[in-house]
């Protein structure tokens, strides 16, 4: 983004125009669309009447174009590069300084913001970088997302992400870690319920604490305001988080491949705890969408649609910074969520929207495009509403009070 394509909402009163817009609600589009926003927020969202006379304030005209709310990665790794192995990636994370981290968050926070996203959840970095990256993300004038941010995920010695330098074990252990990342200034608490795949001291498929020692660790982050994000990859992690309360479940089954250690006797109580759960649209599963193995991918998302149709709420991450998840191809991780879930565009974009902000615990705050809201937007080239590749065009994105134009229309 260069800075000339900046437009300044954030003062007076501007009107966005356009031919269509999801409002991130997973209800039907709204045909020419009219948006007014007012000091960074949203004022008025109504259809354009049929004689409308362009007000004398700014309006910026996307006619051709669709809006929908800024989207929101819900699980990502900023302070991971995605075209290392794991391995080598792993060696970054802990041989390279603290500056060399940062500024490679500040690529991947650029490349996601250019691609409509306006708040990124980054559930796990090493070291202090986390709190960093995101008081750097606050300033940069909507050139990268807003963060919310996890610090060190907690993990056992050898456990999942154990290199990202905070382990954990006991009741005691795990409430102090908490207490820790709190006064360090986390936005919530990352626990690997699991092993996970980059990390081959662990097991994916088995537990790494049992429902009491999680139990510590949720109560603790309640005491601090905190909310809890739980990565599981097998059932056995599931139902311990579940029992924990933990407020976010990622993952939740394996979308790698074979096997996938799923229990659909625990959707319901997912569902009826209120828990959401992140579908992973990744690096791999892209390959696949690439390819035009839709096959493969619904097989992965079996577990999914169960889940979905007992009543859970699902958003859809990229799991960006992992090998093969670039940070610039959010658009392929919601189109494979359509796919795979068999649900309309509208639910599409509510996944990573509104539902993402619920999991974040800002739904108040933006993920819907409605009076009172954050003016945060994506817009993107073409109508939506036939053609979900549109989400790839993205020609402006504002945030808060800011809009930037990443790209230019194709005429
Ligand atoms: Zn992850």
């Amino acid at each position: 983004m260069t800075p000339s394509a900046v437009a300044d909402l954030s003062s007076g009163s501007v009107t966005i125009v356009a031919d269509l817009l999801f409002d991130g609600s997973g209800g039907p589009p709204l045909e020419d669309p009219v948006v007014t926003v007012e000091g960074g927020r949203i004022r008025d969202v109504r259809q354009r009447p049929q004689r409308w006379s362009q007000p004398t304030e700014e309006v910026h005209d996307f006619r051709g174009c669709t809006i929908v709310p800024g989207l929101i990665d819900p699980h990502c790794h900023l302070a991971l590069d995605p075209t290392l192995a794991a391995e080598d990636s792993i060696a970054f994370a802990t041989g390279a300084s603290e500056t060399e981290i940062v500024s490679l968050m500040e690529r991947n926070a650029r490349l996601a913001a250019a691609s409509g996203i306006t708040t990124l959840r980054d559930c796990g970095s090493p070291g202090h970088v986390g709190v960093a990256m995101r008081q750097i993300a606050l300033r940069s004038g909507g050139a990268h997302p807003r963060l919310l941010v996890s610090g060190r995920p907690i993990t056992t010695p050898l456990g999942h992400c154990h290199w990202m330098g905070l382990a954990a074990e006991s009741g005691e252990e795990l409430r102090e870690a908490v207490a820790t990342l709190a006064e360090e200034g986390v936005d919530f608490i990352k626990v690997m319920a699991t092993g996970g795949m980059m990390t081959h001291t662990s097991d994916p498929f088995s537990a790494q604490y049992t429902s009491a020692q999680l139990t510590e660790l949720v109560s603790e982050a309640r005491r601090r305001n905190r909310r809890v994000a739980a990565h599981a990859l097998c059932a056995a992690g599931v139902r311990a988080a579940l029992a924990a309360g933990v407020n976010t479940l990622e993952h939740c089954v394996s979308t790698q491949g074979a096997p996938q250690d799923h229990d659909p006797s625990l959707d319901a109580a997912i569902a009826d705890a209120g828990i959401i759960v992140g579908l992973t649209a990744h690096g791999p599963m892209r390959e696949l969408l690439r390819a035009g193995d839709t096959k493969t991918i619904r097989e992965r998302l079996a577990p999914h649609r169960r889940m979905l149709e007992a009543g859970v709420e699902l958003t859809v991450h990229s799991d960006g910074g992992t090998p093969g998840s670039h940070f610039d191809a959010f658009a392929e991780s919601i189109e494979i969520f359509r796919l795979g879930l068999d649900t309309s565009t509208a639910e599409a974009v509510r996944a990573a929207t509104s539902s993402a902000a619920a999991a974040l615990g800002i739904e108040d705050q933006t993920g819907l495009l409605a009076a009172g809201m954050r003016a945060d937007l994506a817009v993107l080239d073409g109508d939506l509403g036939t053609d979900i590749r549109a989400l790839r065009r993205v020609v402006a994105v504002a945030q808060e009070g800011q809009m930037n134009r990443p790209r230019e229309r194709q005429a």
